[in-house]
């Protein structure tokens, strides 16, 4: 069986904590597009069978009820309308996918339809209140990625909070590309976040965001300079696992391709550190736990590792 992940409560750096409501679970997940990979992906390592559907929707079932989010983040979700809709729906969650115009998976034979992403979230905890679907833009023309954008109030305080889903262009090469996907998204969430005018308006008066993806971008990109700095005041979480809380980890994907061995951060959870904390973290699986043949295997359903945190409000 797959090691257990511990969960890390990084020491705050507030000098004051207030007993606050109970934290918000967020899951950020690429979970591997079933046909792409079976049909695209050529992980040389990977047996061929730790890749058969029937066996790795419950690997990959079983990390998000181990965890049982609140809110859950996916990308490349292949198995919506035959798995994950109905499984997460009875499981007491509410669910909504946004396939990608020109899925890849489209073109591998005896695909399961397009890949997109996906978002859930507790109905017990949250109700909608407000919810985007977003073909990103790379200036001002339509490129083949999306977002999802949902405005939520939970059922106990009252509070709204917006969660963002996305997953940006691979590849290397596509830095400006994912940069303006980035920028693009960004303007897309301070539009939603403050209504009208973003710079205008102080932070206090936005909704707490916050923001889950596979970006395809390692932490030196434009991109993620881009979201460091925005004016809606977002961190990264997983910098919080690191002992200077400003480093991100080494990895959130390792997998190796005939073109060689790729291990490198890629997937985000941004949050808006005005208005949320952080109050812990499930740690990334060592080098060992991954084993020689990284990423996936038998252990590991997908090239990508989930990304968990607890998030919850600072002041009343
Ligand atoms: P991306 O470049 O964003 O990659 C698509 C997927 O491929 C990602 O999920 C990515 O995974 C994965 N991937 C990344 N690197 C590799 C690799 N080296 N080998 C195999 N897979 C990899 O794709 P786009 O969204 O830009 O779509 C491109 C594809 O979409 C085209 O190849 C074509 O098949 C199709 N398309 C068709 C069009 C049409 O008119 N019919 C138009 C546009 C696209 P990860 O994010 O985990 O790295
Ligand atoms: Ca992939």
């Amino acid at each position: 069986a797959r090691p257990l992940r511990d969960l890390v409560f990084p020491i705050s750096t507030a000098p004051y904590k207030q007993k606050h409501y109970p934290s918000i679970r967020v899951m950020q997940w690429n979970i591997l597009a079933q046909a792409l990979g079976e049909g695209k992906d050529d992980f040389i390592r990977c047996p061929l069978d730790a890749l058969n559907w029937q066996e790795r929707k419950f690997l990959i079932l079983e990390e998000i009820l181990t965890y049982r989010p609140d809110i859950l983040c996916l990308q490349e979700v292949d198995h919506y309308y035959d798995t994950f809709h109905p499984i997460m729906t009875s499981l007491g969650y509410c669910g909504s996918f946004l396939p990608k115009p020109w899925s890849p998976c489209l073109d591998v034979e005896q695909n399961n339809g397009p890949d997109g992403c996906a978002l859930f979230y507790r109905r017990s905890r949250f109700s909608l209140c407000a919810a985007a679907h977003l073909r990103l833009c790379a200036k001002m023309l339509p490129t083949n990625q999306v977002a999802i954008v949902q405005t939520l109030k939970c059922q106990a305080t009252g509070r709204q909070l917006c969660v963002a889903v996305t997953h940006l262009k691979a590849r290397s090469g596509w830095e400006r590309l994912r940069s303006a996907q980035g920028a693009d998204l960004l303007q897309n969430l301070c539009r939603l976040t403050v209504g009208s005018g973003c710079q205008s308006l102080a932070a206090s008066s936005t909704l707490p965001l916050i923001v889950c993806g596979d970006f395809n971008a390692v932490p030196s990109e434009d991109v993620y300079k881009r979201f460091s700095s925005s004016t809606l005041g977002l961190n990264s979480a997983y910098k919080l696992l690191s002992s200077d809380r400003q480093t991100e980890p080494a990895y959130t994907s390792w997998k190796i391709r005939p073109s060689g061995e790729s291990c490198s951060t890629l997937d985000y959870i941004w949050y808006t550190h005005d208005a949320l904390s952080v109050d812990c973290l499930l740690n990334i699986p060592t080098e060992e736990q991954i084993g020689p043949d990284r990423l996936p295997s038998y252990h590991y359903p997908s090239d990508h590792l989930s990304l968990l945190c607890d998030i919850s409000f600072r002041h009343q």
